[in-house]
């Protein structure tokens, strides 16, 4: 009977979420940043208006051992055309206690080949960023919209983000940080379903499923445009001051 029970609770928990995915609600609400003193009615007042599901109330009581579940359900995963042309599937780093989750693209050429994000040249700057913050990469939680390199880099299709998106948002519902960090359009796009530039983006607290997300530039794209570094210098004062104030 318990078995039953625990089966069925499985089941439904299954099909809530892909109820969830599959009608697009992660798509975000969208405002100003608020001045300190407004930041918390803010979020609360966004919790109340989103049109998306909430998180349940309850988090998860031992994160590390449900992201290690969803770890071995993903296995070697091949339900997209990425796991032809991977070296190592690339799932996330860091802590499942994190009060902040950044996310990528996808894995470059050095995250391929060494299994974990953002170990490459855009690695070091976002590891930089974090030192100035004084975070570690231990303290925060890394990962991307798809788990397998797409090949020379490009974009990840639709239909790639869609079998592998599932997988990230069980990450974030269990890790349940105090604030997301979108790095690059890709994230951006497919955590809040808008497909503005992150020029337009950032600036501005979004949520999703309550959680506040801040978009910021791609570290590689930082690489290319030096004089925007200070632009998501902002943008990391801005995630700090969110992950700090509970
Ligand atoms: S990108 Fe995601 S869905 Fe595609 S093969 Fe890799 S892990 Fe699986």
């Amino acid at each position: 009977m318990d078995v039953d029970n625990s089966l069925q609770q499985e089941i439904r928990s299954h099909l809530a979420r892909l109820r969830w995915y599959l009608t697009g609600l992660y798509r975000g609400g969208m405002e100003h940043w608020p001045a300190r003193t407004e930041a918390a009615d803010a979020r609360r007042q966004a919790r109340d208006d989103s049109p998306q599901p909430a998180l349940p109330e309850n988090p998860p009581q031992n994160p590390a051992a449900i992201l290690s579940d969803i770890q071995q359900e993903l296995g070697d995963c091949k339900r997209c055309r990425l796991h032809a042309t991977r070296s190592r599937i690339v799932f996330g780093e860091g802590s499942p206690a994190a009060r902040v989750v950044f996310v990528g693209e996808g894995p470059g050429y050095e995250e391929d080949q060494q299994g974990l994000p953002f170990v490459g040249r855009a690695g070091k700057l976002l590891d930089k960023m974090l030192r100035a913050l004084g975070e570690t990469r231990q303290d925060v939680y890394i990962c991307n919209v798809v788990k397998c390199r797409p090949p020379n880099n490009r974009t990840p299709n639709n239909d790639e983000v869609e079998v592998c998106m599932p997988f990230l948002i069980r990450q974030i519902e269990t890790i349940r940080p105090r604030v997301i960090c979108a790095l690059g359009a890709c994230a951006a796009h497919n955590l809040l379903g808008v497909s503005k530039p992150v020029s337009q983006l950032r600036g501005k607290i979004h949520y999703w499923r309550g959680i506040p997300l801040v978009p910021t530039f791609h570290p590689a794209y930082l690489l290319r445009n030096p004089s925007q570094k200070s632009a998501a210098w902002q943008d990391l004062l801005e995630i700090q001051r969110l992950a700090r104030s509970g």
